[in-house]
């Protein structure tokens, strides 16, 4: 069986995690300070484990490797994207991440546009982007240390989707509960950390000539597309040149045609099935899977709502 490929991922402890994996999407988080999960990597370290079918045991790096076909034959060596649960019950620091020309150049990796679909139940907020748009007057700002002039801070509720391209300031801030969807890059540069101190005692690293030279003055606004067909509630999130990503609401039964090579889901509520074939398998909230190559046409039934991350480039 390679159509359907079920995975579990790995956790990172994080001064600013927390319980939240445990006590809203039962998985076996080793401590109270869990700040993310990698559900869906192909990170060095930090690869996924398949834990069904053909492939059960094997990591995804292994299986993106071995088997290209499933993935529709793609030319890059490495799994282009990385999908994450973060648990913030601190505040994150303000960053930026470069985009692939400066990745590339200072870093030899890919730069990182993510997006955020916001969980957490109480509302929250985090920072987006800046109150200045021009970069001039961003850096003056920066030099200055007016945090409170240059930041834009944004509420957020469950449901509500943010694209964060590379160069956009941001961080993600107390009480969120992100699902997030990236390019497989871990390249931050943090620009400004509430002067906290590190565990040592000493105040974090930060990347401030690195921030400045990444920063972009962008407007990340997309119009989000719905659609309503038969028991499926639609929402195209975002439809960039790094991926596309899919909100699919259903209570009822729908029948899909795939036709992308492959498909990643997140199940973030409810329960239900999906059937390919003769075969049917159970899915609930936090379940993480792959739909490969070999899958093309899938019903879905149940009470649940998925997110779908499609990823654009190899
Ligand atoms: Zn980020």
């Amino acid at each position: 069986m390679k159509d359907i490929l079920f995975l579990k991922g790995k956790f990172q402890e994080k001064i600013w995690g927390g319980s939240r994996l445990k006590d809203e999407f039962a998985y076996p988080i080793p401590n109270e300070k869990i700040g993310e999960y990698w559900a869906i990597s192909d990170m060095d370290k930090m690869s996924s484990t398949i834990i069904n079918g053909d492939y059960k045991g094997l990591s995804l790096r292994e299986v993106y490797r071995k088997d290209k076909e499933l993935f529709g034959n793609p030319t890059g060596k490495s799994f282009p994207l990385l999908v994450k649960i973060i648990d913030a019950s601190d505040d994150l620091s303000i960053q930026v991440h470069p985009d692939d020309k400066m990745a590339s150049k200072l870093e030899g990796s890919r730069g990182k546009t993510e997006c955020w679909y916001i969980l957490n139940d109480k509302p929250s907020s985090i920072i987006y982007g800046l109150k200045v748009d021009d970069k001039k007057e961003a850096v003056d700002l920066i030099d200055q240390k007016r945090w409170d002039d240059l930041l834009r801070d944004v509420p957020t509720k469950k449901g509500d989707f943010f694209f964060v391209r590379a160069g956009t300031v941001h961080a993600i801030k107390k009480g969120s509960l992100i699902l997030e969807i990236q390019q497989a890059s871990d390249i931050t540069y943090r620009l400004y950390d509430y002067d906290r101190k590190g565990k040592d005692g000493k105040l974090r690293d930060l990347h401030i000539e690195k921030s400045k030279e990444a920063i972009k003055i962008l407007d990340n606004k997309e119009e989000i597309r719905t659609l309503t067909d038969g028991d499926l509630n639609l929402r195209i999130l975002t439809d960039n040149e790094y991926f596309k990503v899919l909100e699919k609401k259903l209570t009822g039964t729908y029948n899909f045609t795939k036709e992308n090579p492959y498909s990643l889901f997140a199940c973030i509520d409810g329960e239900g099935q999906i059937g390919l074939g003769q075969n049917s398998y159970k899915i609930g909230k936090g379940d993480f899977f792959i739909l490969t190559n070999l899958c093309k046409n899938y019903t879905i039934e149940g009470s649940l709502t998925l997110v779908e991350a499609i990823g654009k480039n190899s």
